[in-house]
Parts: structure tokens; C-alpha cells; sequence
């Protein structure tokens, strides 16, 4: 068994014999919100929002973007399970500033090892073959840190199947400090109606 397997299912194993109350936790979150937020592994939405489990739906994914993807999750959190309030928050330090669809697209089509990054940005080190697929994905990438909170707050707010009573907050996560810096411009833009 791999090591990673097996230290999964030992805290799995923990997890499921001290589970309690949990097991009768309602399916709609209990505090109606939601936050759209970064894969990236030091952050910790659960530690950084202070939720519990049954308390708000947290969606992720490369950079915290409001992909269409993102969005079908956000539309099924208010329409049928009853969100309210909604978050994005991308961070410092993100993997998303550090490569363009140019760049990423080239290194898929030489390699499917993974890259390096280095001071000059990732760079490929494996053998081939690649593929050309890396092509046909926007990977929406990063140039701006704050410019993409407030990008992807007025995407939401201009959804037509976003109503314009959910409240959608835009933040930036510091990775150094842990703390939630608002973008000022983003939750202007993702204010609800009034
Ligand atoms: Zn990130």
C-alpha cells in the first residue's frame, strides 16, 4: 500500500470513530454562506473562516476562479440549498501568476512529467510525448492578484442566474500572515441590492 494511501485511511479511521453528532448534521448549510476559494494546500478554509462541518459549502479549484464550473456550484448553493452570502478569495503567492496559457500549453505539449519552477518560472525537465490538448482549456491564470478578486466578483454579480440579493464578498488570503485582506473594489462590486 502506498504510504499516502495508508496514512489516509489511518485518519480516516480516527476521523469516523470519534464522528458524534455529525452524523445527524442537515444537508443545506447551516450558515448559509459559501466560499469560492484557491486549491492551494496552505490554505485552510475551515481554519481561516472558522467553519465546522455542516456550516457553509466551499468550492475550489486552481486560483479560486469563478469558472463556469465554479458558477454551476454557486447557482445549486443558493437555488436549492439556500446560500445567501457568498465569498471569493484568491491569495498571495499564488501558483495561478506564475505561468500564462502560453506557458502551460507549451510545457503539455513537450512533457506530462511534471515541471520545474524555478526564478525564471516552470520549465520542463521530463521526456516527452506531451499533447496538444493543453490547447483547448483556458486554465485561467493570474496576472493581477487583486484585478482577479474583482474580475470574478463582477462575473458572479452579472450572472443571469445570480440573483442580485446574495452579497458576494472579494478577499485576497495572505499566506505569510493568515489573515483575510479585503478588495475593496470587488465587494463593491459584488454588493447586493438593496
Ligand atoms: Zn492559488
Amino acid at each position: 500500500m502506498s504510504t499516502v494511501l495508508d496514512e489516509v485511511l489511518t485518519a480516516n479511521d480516527a476521523y469516523a470513530r470519534s464522528f458524534g453528532e455529525r452524523a445527524s448534521l442537515a444537508l443545506p448549510p447551516a450558515r448559509r454562506f459559501a466560499i469560492l476559494t484557491c486549491m492551494d494546500a496552505r490554505l485552510d478554509p475551515a481554519g481561516y473562516a472558522g467553519l465546522r462541518e455542516g456550516d457553509a459549502h466551499v468550492i475550489r479549484n486552481a486560483g479560486g476562479r469563478a469558472s463556469d464550473d465554479a458558477i454551476r456550484s454557486l447557482v445549486i448553493s443558493y437555488k436549492l440549498l439556500g446560500t445567501a452570502e457568498w465569498f471569493v478569495v484568491h491569495h498571495t503567492d499564488c501558483g495561478m501568476e506564475f505561468f500564462t496559457d502560453e506557458v502551460i500549453r507549451g510545457l503539455l505539449a513537450s512533457s506530462l512529467e511534471t515541471a520545474e519552477l524555478g526564478p525564471d518560472g516552470f520549465t520542463d525537465v521530463g521526456a516527452g510525448p506531451g499533447s496538444p490538448e493543453g490547447a483547448y482549456i483556458d486554465w485561467l491564470t493570474i496576472a493581477d492578484q487583486q484585478g482577479s478578486v474583482v474580475d470574478d466578483v463582477q462575473r458572479i454579480r452579472d450572472h443571469p442566474l445570480v440573483p442580485d440579493r446574495i452579497a458576494v464578498h472579494g478577499f485576497l488570503y495572505d499566506v505569510r500572515s493568515g489573515r483575510l485582506l479585503e478588495v475593496p473594489d470587488a465587494t463593491a462590486v459584488g454588493r447586493a441590492a438593496a
